[in-house]
Order: structure tokens, then C-alpha cells, then sequence
């Protein structure tokens, strides 16, 4: 292990035999904390080349087990985290209207971010902690289900994580990537499309990591004989309107009724649901097909099925109500929202929802962009009014209205079946393998000596 510090220390890298070993000996406690950390950091500082990054997850892969869906094809959707960021509760059950098995494996806010279980968890009844064959098995009955990625899958990431997180080793991209990607290919999605983040709401912030973390995700995944696309999105303020787990769920729900559609939202929405569509092989004009699921009710109907499947008892979604303590943030002066800080926001709804519920939140009355008077509403604070003051300041005003930002900055992958010969993902998916010796060399020469980090 010394010496493998040592070799990544000096800029070489190691091969998967290596890594496979590293992380079976530190989930038998034979490698410790602090060896583990100092490898993590030469990976941080030294960056990794693609080929050593699918190297790594190949090694999670292998450090647990593995799920595959019985009889069919599903299409997983990962977000890289943010905040109002709904996007998953709307377009699992729309894809699935069209047609399209989805099987999400979700998380658990981390930071200032969301997490898609607690929000689904708020909806009373709804368990989200499935075993793989209750978790297919909701999938075969409503066409769609989201589950926590139980511990038995990709353990080393697990305990990882948590060491990155106390060792400021979270932002390396080679790290980050295997960490997700290794969750996606181990929890047996054939397709999957991956939505990276951009912006202060972000943990990426810089645009050409976030593009490199897109195309990064995209060559792993493709590495494995899965199709998939990434798509890099505005993160700089929040998605949606409402922040908190059961506001988020309400938001979701009457998306879907369609008695309240934000644009914004519905625009991502739109984006990710077509590329999901794509990728999982649909023919045709995705956009049209997913207009119509929305506009019949069908989508509706898939996710009021989905949580249904998942334990949600039979009024669960109309007792998402908003907490009966409401106090308006209001502008202190004429002008244009200059910035909205979503980073507070998240913090303050996380903690309004810890002290009184899932009711509890903010939701926003104005974007980025837009003209105010001294008075107008700012946003909606639920579940302690002496928050209103701290969420007010989260809204910057200005005297001259920001340049306009991009909502979807890039699509990396195109969405037809292009992966590499040989690899075909029926035929792959029941047992993930490790690329094969041809794409790893492709790989590698294009991100010859390129770091990653
Ligand atoms: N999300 C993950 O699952 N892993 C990371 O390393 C970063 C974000
Ligand atoms: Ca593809």
C-alpha cells in the first residue's frame, strides 16, 4: 500500500487489480483510515486518467452486489444535486407513461441539496428502503419506482464517502465520477442520463469541469455496455419553486395534475425526459410523446400508481399541505432580482423542515431576472415566520437586471445505441463487466495525460 501511495504520488497510476485489492482490504479493515485517505488525496491533487477512473469503478462494482432487472430494460436518471431540484419525481412516472420501465436509485439530501427519498418519503406511507426484488417487482406493477441504493450495493463507496467528506477529498472528478457511475452500473439500469449540475447551487461551479464531468460519466458508463447522456444544467438558482422535502412532493404532484406548471422546471423536465426516452431507444418525436402523457393524465396516473406500490396510503397525496404557519418575504426596495442564493435557501428549508415538519419550507415568488417593487412577494416561508428575514436576504436586488444565464448548457453523448462494438447492453447488463481492452486504449488516448480533477 506503500508503495501504491507512493506511485500515485508520483504521478503514475493504478491498474483495476490494484484498486480491487486496495478496496477489499480496506472493507476487511486491514487498510486504515489514514493510508486510505493519503491515496484518496494523491487522486485529488494528481487527478486520474480516465482508464485508472473506470479502473476505480470497476473495484466498486466489484465490492458488492449487483442487480439486474428480471425480464425487461429500465432507464435509471441521476442528478449531481441541487436544490428545488424535482425533476426526478416528475420525469420517472412521465417516462415510465410512455412506455419506458424506469428503476431510480436515489439518495438522501447531502448538504445544502435535496434528496429525492426524503422527498418521496414525506408523501405518508411511502417506504423507499426496498429489497431488489420488491424494488423490479414495483417496477413490473406501476412502470416505474425510485429506491435508496441498499448498503449491500457498492459498499466501498459507502465508507469512501464518508472518509472524502472528513478529508476534503469529495472534489476530485475521478473520484466523483466512479462513485457515481459505479451506483448505476451496479443497480442494473441499461440506459441511463445523467444530469450535471452548474452554478452557486452546484457543487460544480466551474463550466469546463462540469463539462468534463459530463463527458467523463459518459465514457464510463458507455465502458460498461450501458447507453447513456449527460446533460449539464443551471444550478444557479433554485430548479423549482418549492424547497423542502413535502413542498417539493406538492410541487411534483400538481406538475403532474398540471394545476401548476413552473416553466423553469418543466423546461429540465422536458430535457431529461426526452433524453431518457432516447437513450432507452424510443423512435420518434420524444418531446410530443411526453406533451401527451402530461396532458392526459397518464403520467399522473403512473406516479399516484408508483407511490401507491411503494406503501403511500390511499389520501397520502392530497394531505401534502403546506404547514399552516406561512410568513411572506418581501422586496425592501425597487429592482431586479440580481441573484437568488440557493445554498442559504437549501440550508434554511432543510432546517425549517427539521423543526417542523415536511410541511415546512420556502417557496419562491420571483426568478433571476425579474423586475420588483418595494412590497412585492419574494417568496413563501412555512413552519417558523422568524425565518422570513434570513430567506429575504437570500434574494440580491440590483439596479440593473443580470445577463441572462442558459437553462441547459450542453448534451454529451448522442442518444441512439453507438456503443462500442461488441458491447451490447442486452447482453451485458445481468453481470457488469469491465471495458473492453479496446475502448480502455480509446479511452485513454483521448484523455492522454489529462487530469481529471
Ligand atoms: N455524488 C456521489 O454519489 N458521489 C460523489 O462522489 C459525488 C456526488
Ligand atoms: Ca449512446
Amino acid at each position: 500500500m506503500r508503495r501504491a501511495i507512493a506511485c500515485k504520488r508520483d504521478g503514475e497510476t493504478l491498474g483495476a487489480a490494484l484498486w480491487q485489492e486496495i478496496l477489499r482490504s480496506y472493507l476487511r479493515d486491514e487498510l486504515g483510515d489514514a493510508q486510505m485517505a493519503a491515496l484518496l488525496m494523491t487522486c485529488v491533487l494528481r487527478g486520474m486518467t480516465l482508464a485508472e477512473t473506470a479502473a476505480l469503478t470497476e473495484a466498486f462494482i466489484a465490492s458488492g452486489e449487483t442487480l439486474a432487472a428480471p425480464g425487461f430494460e429500465t432507464v435509471d436518471k441521476h442528478s449531481s444535486g441541487g436544490v428545488a431540484d424535482t425533476a426526478s419525481l416528475i420525469v420517472v412516472p412521465l417516462v415510465a407513461a410512455c412506455g419506458v420501465p424506469v428503476a431510480k436509485l436515489s439518495g438522501r439530501a447531502l448538504g445544502h441539496t435535496g434528496g429525492t427519498l426524503d422527498k418521496l418519503e414525506a408523501i405518508e406511507g411511502v417506504e423507499t428502503d426496498l429489497s431488489p426484488e420488491r424494488f423490479f417487482a414495483c417496477v413490473g406493477e406501476a412502470g416505474c419506482a425510485i429506491a435508496a441504493a441498499g448498503a449491500r450495493l457498492v459498499p466501498a463507496d459507502k465508507r469512501i464517502y464518508a472518509l472524502r467528506d472528513l478529508t476534503s477529498t469529495v472534489p476530485g472528478l475521478g473520484l466523483i465520477a466512479a462513485s457515481i457511475v459505479s451506483k448505476k452500473i451496479a443497480g442494473g439500469a441499461h440506459a441511463i442520463v445523467y444530469d450535471v449540475k452548474l452554478g452557486r447551487g452546484a457543487f460544480l461551479r466551474d463550466e469546463s469541469a462540469a463539462e468534463e464531468l459530463a463527458q467523463t460519466l459518459v465514457a464510463l458508463t458507455r465502458g460498461f455496455g450501458r447507453r447513456a447522456v449527460a446533460l449539464v444544467t443551471d444550478m444557479d438558482e433554485p430548479l423549482g419553486r418549492a424547497i423542502g422535502t413535502g413542498l417539493e412532493a406538492r410541487e411534483a404532484r400538481d406538475f403532474l395534475r398540471g394545476t401548476e406548471r413552473d416553466a423553469r422546471l418543466g423546461a429540465v423536465v422536458s430535457a431529461l425526459g426526452a433524453a431518457m426516452l432516447a437513450v432507452a431507444g424510443v423512435a420518434g418525436d420524444c418531446a410530443a410523446q411526453l406533451e401527451r402523457a402530461l396532458a392526459s393524465g397518464a403520467a399522473y396516473e403512473r406516479f399516484a400508481a408508483m407511490v401507491a406500490v411503494q406503501g403511500a396510503r390511499p389520501d397520502a397525496l392530497e394531505r401534502l399541505r403546506p404547514h399552516p404557519q406561512a410568513r411572506e418575504a418581501r422586496a425592501p426596495r425597487d429592482g431586479y432580482v440580481a441573484a437568488i442564493d440557493a445554498v442559504a435557501l437549501g440550508e434554511l428549508a432543510r432546517e425549517l423542515v427539521e423543526r417542523a415538519g415536511s410541511g415546512a419550507g420556502i417557496v419562491t415568488g420571483v426568478r433571476t431576472g425579474a423586475a420588483v417593487r418595494r412590497g412585492d412577494l419574494l417568496a413563501t416561508v412555512y413552519g417558523d415566520p422568524s425565518f422570513a428575514t434570513a430567506v429575504g436576504e437570500a434574494f440580491a436586488l440590483a439596479d440593473v437586471p443580470p445577463a441572462p444565464r442558459p437553462l441547459v448548457y450542453c448534451e454529451i453523448g448522442s442518444r441512439v445505441d453507438d456503443l462500442a462494438p461488441g458491447a451490447s447492453p442486452r447482453a451485458t447488463a445481468a453481470s457488469p463487466r469491465a471495458p473492453a481492452a479496446g475502448l480502455r486504449s480509446t479511452l485513454d488516448s483521448r484523455y492522454n495525460g489529462r487530469s481529471l480533477t
